[in-house]
């Protein structure tokens, strides 16, 4: 038993997951109003590495993750407050890990911010109904969606399935909350506690270290999340609308992996724009554009709730019927770059090289693997899953479901992507695919979306021999596109 325990105190826990971050944290400002309440219930942190769920944080979801804690920990020190990291493995072990920490500390009081995957309902409910009967306090808070996914109903009361009308819903709704300050004075608990290293989580990649590169191009901080939205509103969302498809430019926010992690909250993003638009500072229609996609988030989380097999079984059954190919060697091509369609091969190692790919080049290389690869959506989800700094449950498995025909409000799966069009249209200079396939950059702009349409004498004075510098395309995109329809069209009849 430690001192602070002896002398009657019972500290209040803040248990953080996605939402780490110090300002307008619904659950950590509510938890830090018990402690102010009453000079025994000082405060402490707690992060749980938990990998005993179904979708464990992928690697560079990891990396980032490694990031923000380290500035979470540096917030909450400058406040006083202690944060305790600790490791979940196994299946129980999260539910055991609180309930012990809770009855150490002689913890009366427990905040934490909902998730919306079924086995971490399922998990949160398991602890709260145990921490309750051990009569400890349990409150949990809205922190990481505009609205609940309860909230937003159709005319008859039931969940949304198409986008345009819970758009408009979620927008006539208004904010459920104001926004709430980084907090200044808090009752934190200074008894000592036992926490593991940052470093003993090992979230940080080792032989090798393939996330070198990722320190050049982001900064893992809540403070940098809102540099990023000040810059994006200067700038880029005046153009968004027609930017927001061109991979060759800085046309978004890059907001995402800082909304994955809940170093910023989307009522943050929500009431800085329209704070924006009311100044006059920024295009309203273009701002509008982007809040439209901040709500394309919520209504992924929409979607996970209400469909909780989301990220593992199609929305629409027939497609369990679908004759996906089993072929390691396409999907490794595809995973690598290599398939010869230069932006598909642009968007594979934008990925890998950063950790982040453009909206538009997701949805190409996405529909490149499930129709003209025929290769099962899952494996494209699961490998995104795995390099995404962005990583998010809901929006991944619902925008895999989108592009594959089989979710909520899908794109109709006979509209496959021709990718060298569309690389045509969206990087009309080429300049994303000259950047990330380097050695076919010698191409003239007309063949370099389709190299194998150019001349030998082309392709030599490019130095380029297909097949040996850079892959022959894996498929015939026409032949496949056939392929694909027929597919479809079995399972459908
Ligand atoms: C196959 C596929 C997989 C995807 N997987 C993820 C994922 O794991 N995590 C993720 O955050 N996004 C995912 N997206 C959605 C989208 O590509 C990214 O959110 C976007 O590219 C992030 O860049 P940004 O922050 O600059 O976006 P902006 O255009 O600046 O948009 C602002 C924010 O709105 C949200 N948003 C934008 N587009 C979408 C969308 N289509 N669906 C849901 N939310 C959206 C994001 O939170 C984004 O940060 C996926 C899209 C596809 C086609």
């Amino acid at each position: 038993m430690t001192k602070s325990t002896k002398a009657n105190i019972n500290p209040t826990i803040m248990w953080f997951r996605y939402d780490l971050r110090i300002a307008d944290n619904p659950a950590f400002n509510a938890a830090i109003n018990h402690a102010a309440q009453e000079k025994t219930n000082p405060l402490i942190a707690l992060f749980v590495l938990d990998e005993t769920t179904a979708f464990p944080p992928g690697g560079a979801s990891k990396w980032w993750l490694h990031h923000a804690l380290s500035d979470l920990h540096q917030n909450l020190k400058k406040r006083g407050v202690q944060l305790i990291l600790k490791q979940a493995q196994s299946s129980d072990n999260v539910h055991d890990m609180i309930c012990d920490i809770c009855e150490d500390l002689k913890v009366k009081a427990i905040f934490w911010n909902r998730r919306y995957a079924k086995d971490e309902i399922n998990r949160d409910t398991h602890i709260k109904t145990s921490l309750e009967q051990k009569d400890i306090e349990v409150n949990s808070f809205n922190g990481s969606l505009l609205r609940e996914p309860w909230e937003v109903k159709t005319g008859s009361g039931t969940h949304y399935k198409v986008f345009t009308p819970f758009w408009r819903t979620i927008k006539s709704m208004g904010l459920s909350r104001s926004l709430i300050p980084a907090p200044k004075a808090i009752n934190a608990f200074s008894g000592p506690v036992k926490s593991d290293n940052l470093s003993s989580l090992k979230l940080l990649p080792q032989n090798p270290d393939w996330a070198k590169s990722f320190k050049k191009i982001w900064h893992p901080t809540e403070k940098h999340a809102h540099k990023a939205l000040g810059q994006f509103l200067d700038g880029a969302v005046n153009n968004y609308d027609d930017d927001r498809n061109r991979p060759d430019k800085i046309g978004t926010s890059r907001l995402s992996p800082y909304l994955a992690w809940g170093q910023i909250s989307p009522l943050q993003i929500w009431e800085t724009t329209k704070m924006a638009i009311a100044a006059g500072n920024v295009n309203e229609g273009q701002a509008d554009k982007f809040l439209s996609e901040i709500a394309w988030r919520e209504f992924s989380y929409h979607l996970l709730y209400f469909y909780p097999e989301l990220p593992s079984k199609p929305l629409r059954g027939y497609f369990e019927k679908f004759p996906w190919q089993v072929n390691p060697r396409h999907l490794k091509a595809w995973q690598t770059g290599q398939t010869g369609f230069p932006i598909v091969d642009a968007g594979m190692r934008e990925l890998w090289q950063t950790g982040w790919m453009h909206n538009r080049v997701r949805m190409i290389v996405a529909s490149f693997l499930i129709k003209d690869l025929l290769i099962d959506w899952r494996e494209g989800e699961k490998w995104f899953w795995d390099t995404l700094v962005d990583g998010d449950i809901a929006s991944n498995a619902a925008s895999w479901q989108w592009v594959a025909g089989c979710g909520a409000d899908a794109s109709p799966y006979f509209r496959i992507f021709n990718p060298m069009t569309q690389g045509e249209k969206f990087d009309p200079n080429a300049d994303y695919v000259r950047k990330y396939v380097p050695e076919i950059s010698k191409l003239p702009n007309k063949f370099i979306q389709r190299p194998w349409e150019a001349s030998e004498t082309l392709l030599a004075e490019a130095k380029i021999t297909l097949g040996e510098t850079y892959p022959k395309p894996i498929v015939d995109h026409k032949q496949a596109r056939i392929l694909a329809l027929d597919a479809y069209k079995a399972i459908k009849d």
